[in-house]
């Protein structure tokens, strides 16, 4: 057992200012702190505050600290209307701290005072490559409290973002014991939690590049993918998509032993990223889509190295084969395409001037604009029906329209249907999607009595199936279904040697797990013909 005596501890404390004292010592940059505080609403929080930057600067001259009261100009020229409030080197950055830097707080006060005294924000090389993509202003909200030891983690994230950008990012940091107040406007009632420009990034502390990611894309980032500069890089097998065959194909593909790596022109997941809720994937009772996703995308990183954002744009076949993307060019043994399906179009008039007025493909996305609104969903399957329930679920008056007068969709789902009482127009197609700026209205055809009428609605959400991505196999000469799909020979070989097929670009079933199966035979089926390559006796 450790020994522990009130000397030891003394010792110790000594050690600590020591390492402090001579760390303070080689900073090339003055501290200055402001403390804002007011003789009305004296606090313990402002007396802790003082206390704390006292005894700071008792180790270090390079600390400059200033008390002035509310009523003062500074004050009112670095707009501070709370007591206590702390600016840290305003002249430079925008960093302040609404609350006492006491507790686990006094972490995040020794690191953002060596920052702001280096006058460097000691991003990691990936963080830098994503924060300087931003720009545009990031307010930035840190709820923290001082007995949270999480909260350190993402206050320090924030500070380093302040100070690597300082004219577009400022910084608070709130103090949810001593402002009751805030935390209660922006439901603050788990720490730490983290804001920009009043949306929310983050619940909990993230790892710097993922807390980066979300500030940079303002939304919460739970998968980082590091970004590769090489211009050519040699590998076994390139996967193009990263929907569920694409990574299942990463996976078992370097587990048997070929150096793979994925590309994905847009976001991760495919369709299942767009997916609300996923009832059907063995293990997952009830799952969100991009839930889902993460956890397939995390795996996928422990083997796999993933470029996403990236188009595969050709593809010169041979031994080895040339892979040209938007960023580089990949030299690889073959080549696996699992490049999923698109949404269909109804391809009516409207529809595309509308589009994101309006008409939407995802509910899952855009479906919150349309809480206490009315909408349509069209479609008869499994798409139509779970997305007319999500919505319904968000509080969205939500009407199915279909062409047929029954559904494909699951029994199970057509249940929830009708248990939800959402209205079903039947026979119906829609002819026409009108409005000026936004959809307004729709020009509907009922196939059975020939009568047309119209529909007043602020949102037309489609999910009447998917088309195949073709395009880039069509380019390079890959043989397609009469359907459009890629076809392969029940082995996932297309007829070009070295091309391989997965998921739901050769048509099929379109599930989850069979596009995971598909990517994970694809995969053998590759691994065996590098070692017996079939092409070499054709
Ligand atoms: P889908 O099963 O192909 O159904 C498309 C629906 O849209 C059909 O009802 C079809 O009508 C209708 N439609 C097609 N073209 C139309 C047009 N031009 N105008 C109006 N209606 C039109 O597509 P999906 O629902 O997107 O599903 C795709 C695949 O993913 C399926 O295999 C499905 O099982 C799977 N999926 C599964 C789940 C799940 O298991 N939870 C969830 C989503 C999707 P008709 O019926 O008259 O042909």
């Amino acid at each position: 057992m450790e020994n522990s005596s009130p000397d030891r501890d003394k010792s110790n404390h000594k050690d600590v200012l020591r390492q402090l004292k001579s760390a303070f010592e080689k900073l090339p940059h003055d501290i200055f702190l402001y403390l804002f505080t007011s003789k009305e609403q004296e606090s313990v929080f402002s007396q802790a505050t003082r206390q704390v930057i006292q005894s700071f600067q008792e180790i270090s001259s390079r600390i400059k600290y200033e008390e002035h009261d509310l009523s003062h100009e500074l004050a009112a020229k670095w707009k501070v209307e709370i007591s206590p409030t702390l600016l840290m080197a305003p002249d430079r950055y925008s960093i302040r701290w609404t609350g006492a830097p006491i507790g686990e707080e006094g972490r995040t006060f020794v690191e953002s005072l060596i920052l702001i005294g280096l006058g460097k924000s000691n991003l990691s090389d990936q963080s830098l490559k994503i924060v300087k993509k931003i720009n545009s202003p990031r307010k930035i909200k840190v709820f923290v409290s001082p007995t949270c030891p999480y909260c350190p983690f993402q206050a320090v994230n924030a500070i380093k973002a302040a100070i690597e950008i300082p004219k577009l990012v400022s910084l608070e940091i709130i103090d949810i014991q001593c402002h009751p107040e805030l935390a209660e406007k922006y439901n603050a009632y788990s720490v730490p939690l983290t804001f920009s420009n009043d949306v929310l990034i983050a619940q909990g502390a993230q790892s710097e590049e993922l807390f980066i990611a979300s500030l940079y894309t303002l939304e919460e980032q739970t998968v980082f993918i590091p970004e590769s500069d090489a211009e050519r890089i040699e590998t076994e097998l390139v996967i193009v998509g990263g929907g569920p065959a694409g990574l299942t194909a990463g996976i078992y593909g370097a587990r048997s032993g070929l150096k793979s790596v994925v590309v994905e022109k847009g976001a991760l997941g495919g369709q299942v990223a767009m997916t609300p809720v996923v009832e059907n994937y063995p293990g997952f009772t009830q799952v969100g889509g991009k839930s889902l996703v993460d956890i397939m995308v995390s795996h996928a990183l422990q083997y796999v190295q993933i470029f996403q954002g990236e188009e595969v744009i050709d593809i010169t076949p041979g031994q080895p084969m040339e892979i040209i993307t938007s960023r580089r060019t990949f030299v690889s043994k073959a080549v696996l395409l699992a490049t999923g399906a698109t949404y269909r179009k109804l391809d009516v008039p409207g529809e595309s001037r509308l589009a994101g007025r309006g008409v939407s493909y995802c509910s899952t996305c855009d479906g919150p604009l349309f809480k206490g609104k009315k909408a349509v969903m069209v479609g008869g399957g499994n798409s139509a029906v779970t997305e007319a329930l999500h919505l319904s679920h968000m509080g969205v008056h939500v009407t199915l329209i279909h062409r047929r007068d029954a559904l494909r969709a699951q029994d199970h789902l057509v249940g929830n249907l009708k248990e939800n009482k959402i209205p079903i127009l039947w026979n119906t197609e829609i002819k026409e999607i009108r409005g000026k700026e936004r959809v307004e209205a729709l020009l509907l055809f009922n196939n059975r009595t020939g009568e047309t009428s119209t529909f007043q609605t602020s949102g037309v959400f489609v999910a009447i199936g998917y088309e195949p991505a073709v395009k880039l196999a069509k380019k390079i000469g890959v043989a397609l279904t009469p359907e459009g799909y890629i076809r392969h020979d029940g082995r996932h070989r297309t007829n070009i040697p070295g091309v391989y097929s997965a998921g739901d670009v050769e048509g099929g079933y379109k599930q989850i797990v069979t596009a995971a199966a598909q990517g994970s035979e694809a995969a053998m089926t590759i691994f065996e013909d590098l070692i017996h390559p079939y092409w070499r006796n054709m």
